[in-house]
Parts: structure tokens; sequence; C-alpha cells
């Protein structure tokens, strides 16, 4: 009996949503006394991360390294966890319920005529089955989902579960090498942005703006604001925002955007509409500036703050300033 977790890279290096699935797997692991395997396939320089898997508490790492699996291909990938579950025969699988395992967990899920969660919050064994939480209806309400097969495929919400360390010297087995001329498609260059910031779906802190900022250009604001606190800070948008093209698609968060949870979202302007909410909501902490009391952002804010944003933000910044200089 087992427990398999795809541990998620990007070139060569593991992202974050690998440690925090890895976490969930063992979690589950411990209750439901299996072991847990992650299968980590990438290109070749990816072997030196199959040691942070057992860091996280993977007792068994089934890796394939080969220039093949160096950018996402769904055809090839989802033969690669197939392959691992052929080896394993595992009662659960687990992705993270990144852009990609959104992709890859339903075609696995598929092949292998099993039952899917997606953008599960919470994963549970109960007599005997799995039970997972997840959102529906953009958000409105969780629902409590139970398994009738197996194995049971679920995806995982970043940030659901926070990576932490369980180390075991997880033990290596290379998985074969896939055909690579039966893929159906090849990727001929993958062009990403040069950012300085994290991607929203992997920051620790959000600094998210709306129409209330009036304009591209008083992005500073927030910038300046992400750059008090700290390096693990990202900037998020809403859609209006990223449909008026004053910040770029991958900022945004929300229902056709990406999903967050951090421990720490700024909503400065954002109104808090339904499409919105159902990014955020699941925040641990969400600061809300907004100059209408009635917004609906405040019905989710920790704090919220009815004011300006040209005059609040400012002063939130200097304040966050002067705390970390005293750090
Ligand atoms: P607005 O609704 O215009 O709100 C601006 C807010 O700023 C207001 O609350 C106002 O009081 C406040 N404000 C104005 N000036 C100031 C100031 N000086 N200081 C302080 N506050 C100020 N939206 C998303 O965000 N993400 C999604 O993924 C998404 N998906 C969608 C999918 C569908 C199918 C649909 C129909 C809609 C979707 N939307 C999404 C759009 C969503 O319904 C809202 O239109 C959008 O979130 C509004 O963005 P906003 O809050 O920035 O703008």
């Amino acid at each position: 009996m087992s427990i398999l977790v795809f541990a998620e890279q990007r070139g060569g290096a593991l992202r974050q949503a690998a440690s925090e699935t890895v976490t969930a797997g063992r979690v589950l692991a411990d209750t439901m006394g299996v072991e847990l395997t992650a299968v980590l396939v990438g290109p070749p320089s990816i072997t030196g991360e199959s040691e942070k898997l057992g860091r996280h508490g993977a007792d068994k790492v089934l890796l394939g390294s080969d220039e093949v699996y160096g950018e996402y291909l769904p055809g090839v990938y989802a033969d690669a966890v197939v392959a691992a579950v052929t080896t394993i025969d595992p009662k659960v699988i687990l992705f993270p319920a990144s852009a990609l395992g959104k992709d890859l967990a339903p075609r696995v899920a598929a092949r292998l005529k099993a039952g899917l969660a997606s953008d599960v919050t919470e994963i549970r064994f109960e007599d005997g089955r799995i039970v997972a939480v997840r959102p529906a209806y953009g958000g409105k309400v969780y629902i409590t989902v139970a398994f009738k097969g197996e194995p049971a495929v679920l995806s995982v919400r970043p940030r659901a579960y926070m990576a932490e360390e369980a180390p075991r010297d997880a033990e290596v087995q290379e998985l074969a090498t896939p055909n690579s001329s039966q893929a159906l498609s090849k990727v001929h260059m993958a062009e990403g942005a040069a950012k300085e910031r994290p991607d929203v779906a992997e920051a620790e802190i959000i600094v998210a703006g709306g129409r209330g900022l009036q304009e591209a250009e008083k992005w500073s604001l927030l910038e300046d604001l992400a750059d008090a606190l700290g390096p693990g800070t990202a900037l998020g948008a809403s859609r209006a925002v990223v449909d008026a093209g004053w910040r770029p698609h991958d900022e945004q968060v929300g229902q056709t955007g990406k999903v967050v949870a951090p421990p720490l979202y700024f909503a400065l302007g954002i109104s808090g509409a339904i499409q919105h909410l159902a990014g955020m909501r699941t925040a641990k902490c969400i600061v809300a500036v907004n100059k209408d009391p009635e917004a609906p952002i405040f019905k989710v804010a920790d704090y919220g703050i009815v004011g300006d944003v040209f005059e609040v933000v400012p002063r939130m910044t200097e304040e966050i300033r002067k705390l970390r200089s005293e750090d």
C-alpha cells in the first residue's frame, strides 16, 4: 500500500508546490500507515533534487531524468506517472493544483479510469475511504467529497499545506526512459517573463491591486509596499486591471486567474467580486483597503481599512520600512 505524489519541477529545480504536495502526502501516509513515493521527472539536472523530496517526507523517489522531460509535454508526463502507478500500485495519487498539475491530474485520472477531486484544501482518511474538501460554485461553498474506488486522484491547492520537514533517506529508483518518438507534441521554445518577484501562486505575501488604483502608473505604490515587505512578496491584480492592460495576466487572482492561499494578502482598491474572492479567500490573513465601507472585500478581510489607497498605502509602506529596519 502506498501513496504517490507527483513532484513538480521547472527548469530542473523543484517547485515550492512539490514540497507542499509531499507534505500533504506525508500527513496522509502517516494517518493511513503507508509508504510515500514521489515521482519526479525532469531534465538530467533534476537528479540532485530527489534528496529534497526525502527531506519533506518521501520514503521513495521514482526518478525519470531525461531531456524529453525538459519541458512539459502532457502525454509524455502522463505516461511517466502511469508508469509509476504500475510500479507501486498506489491507493492515492496527489498532484499540486498548479497550472501544470491541473492539466496533468485529469489526464492521469482518465487513463486510470479513476475518480478525481481538483483543488482540494484538505484530505482525510475516514472509515477506510479518502475524503477531501474542495471549493464549488466558484468558491462560494466548500464541499466534502468521498472516493468510492481506488486509486483516488487529487490535486492539492497551493499553500493549503505548508511545506514541512520530515527527513528520511529516500530510496531512489530509476523510471524507464520514455519513447520520445511517440510524443504527440514538441516544445520548440518556452519563453517566460524575466521576473524579479515570485509567482503569485508561490508567494508568502501578495500585494494585489484593483481598479481603485486608477491607472497602470500608480503600481509604483504597490511595488514600494512589496519591496518594503521583502523578497518573498508578489504583485497580484484583479481581472479588471488585467483586462485594462495595466498588469500581465499571470498576476490575475481569481476564478479565471490563479487561486492563491498565502499567509498574507493585501487587497488594495479591489471591490471583492465573487470571482476575485474565489481565488484568494483562503489566504490566512487578508488586509483590505477600500474607500467604500460597503465593499464586499471587507466581508472576508481580517483587517479592513476604509480609506483612500493613495493615502493609506504609502503610510503602511513607511511603517513597515520602520518596523523592518528595527529588526
Ligand atoms: P471594481 O469592481 O471597479 O472595484 C474597484 C474598487 O476600488 C471599488 O470597491 C472602489 O470602492 C475601490 N476604490 C476606488 N478608488 C479607490 C481609492 N482611491 N482608494 C480605495 N479604494 C478605491 N475578477 C477577478 O479579479 N479575477 C477573476 O479571475 C475574475 N474572473 C471572472 C470570471 C467571470 C466569468 C466574470 C463574469 C467575471 C470575473 N471577474 C474576475 C471580474 C469580477 O466580476 C470583477 O469585475 C472584478 O474583480 C472587479 O475588479 P476590481 O475590484 O479591481 O474593480
